[in-house]
């Protein structure tokens, strides 16, 4: 690896240890011309995820167009860019389980089933993009099967 002080090829290994949950290897180096020190990262090359649509066509898994849904549901809610980023890692970890084919319906379950959890105002933007609302009565009839999910934890409190 060139050194990123003097140029030089010639460096060694000081500390290996795995990053990102293990999904990288961050290496710290010493050059061996210069003495100074920097990190690499080893990382496996990004496998093609594809993402067949409800229209019959399909496209390359975009993690930017996810993230750019993500936060318009978030909009304006009690969240911060740290959090959606994580959201965003997650969903993204549980579709490329499902890989390398996955469906536009499986990544919309995914983040519908996360945002469930996170914020009910989020789902209910994120749903009535998702599912297509048509009007009131889809929000609503989403909505009556949200309270009813959480109708079985509000009784265990009382
Ligand atoms: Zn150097």
């Amino acid at each position: 690896m060139r050194c990123p002080w003097c140029q030089a090829d010639d460096d060694r290994v000081v500390d290996s240890r795995p990053a990102d949950d293990g999904g990288s290897i961050r290496r710290r180096r010493e050059c061996a011309a210069c003495g100074r020190r920097f990190t690499t990262f080893e990382r496996i090359e990004e496998v093609g995820l594809v993402v067949a649509k409800r229209d019959g066509s399909s496209e390359p898994f975009d993690r930017e167009k996810l993230a750019a849904g993500i936060r318009k549901a978030f909009a304006g809610r009690p969240t911060s860019p740290l959090q959606i980023e994580q959201m965003v890692g997650r969903i993204e970890t549980r579709v490329r389980r499902k890989g390398p084919d996955v469906t536009s319906r499986q990544v919309g379950g995914e983040v519908l089933a996360m945002l469930q959890k996170v914020d009910e105002v989020a789902y209910l933007r994120y749903a009535s993009v998702y599912k297509d609302f048509q009007g009131t009565a889809d929000f609503e009839r989403e909505l009556g099967m949200l309270l009813e999910k959480k109708e079985p934890a509000r009784k265990r409190t009382r």
